[in-house]
């Protein structure tokens, strides 16, 4: 991912993005196995200052209000300019262009969850008043506020955003998926799909200063430790955050909120969660109402019979589904790669996209596959496939796939395309659709 920030104030990033798991993120990945095999940094930081840009000729960049009041407000040209020379710098890699204000949506986990599938992000950091409102709407960014508070600038901000981006990128903390269960991730939700606050945590040494460790902790019952850390994370959340658990609470932001571009229709509050059993008739209606036949609601739910959906996901909007999204196995020549158990292979396809026809133009596909995606990277897949529309999937990463050696016994040409991920090279070869999806191509 490449990172880009406008900001007056470049010296304030240096020791942030140089420490810790921002600066690993941004060194080559060396292969203790093999010195030859050197992989490219998972992410790469770029600062702009906008005052290398003004054709103010004392160098100003900020003028006073028009209306009188206090403070300085951000002039268009330099801000301008700067982003310009900034995304000019690798035109053919789409930036997604985020201002930070205190008056933009929230930054919760779902947003850097969808933010962390994007190429590139530009991110521009206001200061004094902020900005000239022109340029907002001449830019048409993302605006995402990290709190209800001011800040004197948006250079913390921009830090606070890079930080809960990279480290959920492929690759970057040690243990991958790491970051899974943390709070406020899907992998702290409970059955109801509430995203939940993280259990306590104890290590070495058993006893400190007449405080022991929960014994069952020690008891090396790995199902009664799951079961108490589930009961952990609801009292904690009970208590500190009832609001996670009301069930009239509504999405956090996602990229279709906080994107004005990204929506043809009005904007709305869509929650986008792993599907549950109990959405199964749900998803079988919007199936249903999205596509003309049957086909794709059979495939489906003989897809999750068989176990064969392993990746999930649904769209909500005002508490219906109105999007869905599965993944389901492929082979790649079973007989070289030990098939769909050798994890380095493994590979899914994008079984149907559907977006109910009321919902559709709002950006509700994208974020869902974005989000697919992202689960695909965390399972440490090594590429999905999919048949479709060349112009929609082009810029979600997707590439012919024939090109790379893939071939599709059901299919040839653009449409039949591969995203890879996790820099894992996948073996070439023709690809094997799990049973129920072979049966649908038939
Ligand atoms: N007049 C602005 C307002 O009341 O909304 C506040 C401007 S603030 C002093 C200066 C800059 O700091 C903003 O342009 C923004 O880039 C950044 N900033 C301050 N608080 C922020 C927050 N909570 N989230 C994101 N950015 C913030």
């Amino acid at each position: 991912m490449r990172i880009d920030v406008v900001t007056l104030f470049p010296g304030m990033f240096g020791s942030v993005l140089g420490s810790s798991i921002l600066e690993r993120a941004a060194k080559p990945v060396a292969n203790p196995a093999d010195p030859g095999d050197v992989r490219a940094p998972v992410a790469s930081y770029h600062l702009h200052d906008p005052r290398a840009f003004t054709t103010d000729k004392h160098g100003k960049v900020d003028q006073s209000p028009y209306g009188g009041g206090p403070g300085m407000v951000l002039q268009c040209q330099p801000v301008f300019d700067c982003v310009a020379a900034a995304e000019a710098q690798q035109p053919e890699l789409k930036a997604t262009r985020i201002v930070l204000t205190p008056k933009g949506v929230p930054l919760t986990q779902p947003l850097a969850e969808e933010l962390a599938v994007q190429p590139r992000l530009l991110l521009i950091a206001g200061h004094y008043e902020g900005f000239d409102q022109r340029l907002l709407d001449e830019l048409e960014p993302m605006e995402v506020s990290i709190g209800d508070y001011v800040l004197t600038g948006g250079e913390l901000p921009a830090m606070v955003l890079i930080d809960s981006v990279v480290r959920l990128l492929p690759g970057v903390l040690g243990k991958a998926g790491s970051h899974h269960a943390d709070s406020f991730s899907p992998g702290s939700a409970n059955d109801a799909g509430q995203r939940l606050l993280d259990h306590p945590h104890y290590t070495r040494p058993p006893a400190w200063r007449g405080r022991g460790v929960p014994p069952v902790l020690m008891s090396g019952d790995h199902a009664k430790i799951a079961a108490w850390r589930k009961q952990q994370a609801l009292e904690l959340t009970q208590a500190r955050r009832p609001d996670l658990l009301s069930p009239a609470k509504k999405a956090p932001a996602s990229l279709d909120q906080a994107s004005p571009a990204d929506s043809a229709g009005p904007l709305a509050v869509v929650a986008l969660r792993d599907a549950m059993p109990a959405d199964a008739d749900a998803i079988d209606a919007l199936l249903r109402a999205a596509f003309p036949s049957d086909a794709e609601a059979k495939l489906v739910r003989a897809l999750r019979d068989a176990g064969d959906l392993p990746i999930e996901l649904v769209a909500e909007l005002d508490g219906r589904v109105v999007g869905h999204l599965g993944f389901s196995p492929v082979t790649i020549d079973p007989q070289a790669d030990g098939g769909f158990s050798n994890p380095r292979f493994r590979a899914l396809a994008l079984a149907p996209l559907a977006v109910h026809p009321e919902a559709q133009r709002r950006g509700i596909g994208k974020a869902l596959t974005r989000l697919g995606l992202r689960s695909c990277g965390d399972a440490n897949l090594a590429a999905v496939f999919v048949l479709g529309d060349p112009a929609y999937y082009g810029p979600l990463g997707f590439e012919p796939a024939d090109p790379h050696g893939f071939t599709n016994p059901f299919h040839q040409g653009d449409a039949f395309r591969v995203r890879f991920l996790n820099d894992t090279e996948p073996t070439r070869g023709t690809i094997g659709y799990a049973p129920a999806f072979a049966a649908l191509e038939d």
